[in-house]
């Protein structure tokens, strides 16, 4: 998955893609963020089903009401910063695992 590893900032590498990735759910990307992500996503499907996964968590937040939301964001300010890495390390590793065909 990590054969263009090489920090270039028009090909970002499959880790920095996937934090651009998971950035994007907390905050706008910059236009050169979101370039990077994209052109990124172009060529890796491993972070191109990551990125959709980051989306979807997004679009959730963005679809439910605002009560609902700020329950949500309550809930999810409880949970210890360790568990959201976690969370995030999980779908990243997820993201990357090899094709089993
Ligand atoms: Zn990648």
């Amino acid at each position: 998955v990590n054969k263009h590893s090489a920090e270039n900032p028009l090909l970002p590498s499959c880790r920095r893609a996937s934090e651009l990735a998971s950035a994007a759910v907390d905050r706008e990307l910059t236009r050169r963020e979101r370039w990077a992500l994209r052109f990124h996503t172009l060529l890796c499907s491993a972070c191109r089903r990551f990125a959709a996964q980051m989306r979807l968590i997004h679009q959730l937040f963005a679809d439910i009401s605002d009560s609902r939301r700020q329950r949500l964001q309550i809930r999810t300010l409880r949970l210890p910063r360790q568990s959201r890495q976690r969370i995030k390390q999980l779908l990243w590793e997820e993201g990357n695992r090899p094709p089993q065909k």
